[in-house]
């Protein structure tokens, strides 16, 4: 079922943005390749939203059929040493499932609030490791039907993946080891108690603002070396806590993040001739001015 004029601000971590033109959650295969078929059909754009949590919206919304996979695209079960997740899947119920099932090798996930799918896109990563690191394969569906593809094919590296506009991850296969439960459950204890000590954990954030200019380089120093902890612009504030995120202070627009990672952009430029390029997702006509 298509709905339209759908608000994605619930959809987002950050709670920020417009509507989707077209709204749909596809709980099966089927479902996710007949939406695909709708939207091309009429010519509309397809974008998807995991668990929004590096994604930020337009005000205006967005001119585009919006999927978020759901009932069995968003579930999870273990296979022997194989975690078979939908791509809605989120990290936290796949975490769940390989610690019940004795499965180690995910725990890095335990602090990145986002999806299996949302993970392949943006090859996410924590603490050393990322998704291609466990990735086995993903189902990638277009308007044509599901492919396979492995981690070359998919041209997995920092915080990239070759995925393309309107291809959907609908299921992620990942390659664990035997554990057990404690061992798991101390390791994530250990994972978060680290994150929640340098990271704004309890505040409305899309996480890292921005890409690592290199290893010597963190954006977040770069940022905080400007001045620009605590900045404020309307409702989004660079968090005083860890510069290369951006809070939600409350009523927060899109608009307001964009002014202030452009400020952070062009402050950073001007002080170490680095262009950062940003790591959060836009949804709609969303843009950086040039520098
Ligand atoms: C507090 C906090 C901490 C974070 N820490 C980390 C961290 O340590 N490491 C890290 O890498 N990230 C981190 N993030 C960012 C974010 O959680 C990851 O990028 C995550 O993988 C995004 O998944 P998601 O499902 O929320 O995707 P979304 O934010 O919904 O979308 C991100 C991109 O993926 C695409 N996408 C989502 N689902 C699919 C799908 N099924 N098929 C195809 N494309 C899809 C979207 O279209 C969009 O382009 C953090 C975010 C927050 C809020």
């Amino acid at each position: 079922m298509i709905d339209e004029h759908v608000p994605l601000a619930r959809h987002t971590t950050i709670g920020t943005g417009g509507r989707a033109r077209f709204f749909a959650r596809p709980e099966t295969l089927d479902e996710l390749v007949d939406a695909l078929r709708w939207a091309r059909e009429r010519g509309v754009a397809v974008e998807v939203v995991g668990l929004g949590s590096n994604l930020l919206v337009h005000d205006a919304g967005v001119d585009a059929l919006v999927l978020r996979l759901a009932g069995e695209l968003a579930a999870a079960h273990v296979d022997g040493e194989t975690l078979v997740a939908g791509g809605g899947a989120a990290n936290a119920v796949c975490l769940h499932r390989a610690r019940a099932a004795g499965l180690g090798g995910f725990e890095f996930a335990s602090a990145i609030p986002g999806s299996a799918g949302g993970g392949v896109r943006m090859n996410a990563g924590a603490y050393g490791r990322e998704w291609r690191d466990v990735l086995v394969d993903a189902v990638v569906v277009d308007a044509d039907g599901p492919r396979t593809l492995g981690p070359t094919e998919l041209d997995l590296s920092y915080r990239h993946s070759g995925l393309r506009p309107g291809e959907v991850v609908a299921q992620v296969r990942f390659a664990l080891e035997s554990s057990s439960a404690e061992a798991v459950k101390a390791t994530v204890a250990e994972l978060l108690a680290r994150r929640k000590a340098t990271q704004p954990t309890n505040k409305r954030t899309f996480g890292s603002v921005f890409k690592n200019p290199s290893a010597e380089l963190g954006a977040g120093r770069a940022i905080e070396a400007c001045g620009l902890k605590g900045h404020r612009i309307g409702g989004a504030v660079v968090s005083p806590r860890h510069a290369n995120f951006i809070e939600n202070a409350g009523r927060a627009t899109s608009a307001d993040c964009l002014a202030l990672m452009a400020e952070a952009r062009r402050r950073v430029h001007e002080r170490f001739g680095v262009e950062l390029e940003h790591e959060v997702r836009f949804l709609g006509p969303l843009e950086l001015p040039p520098l």
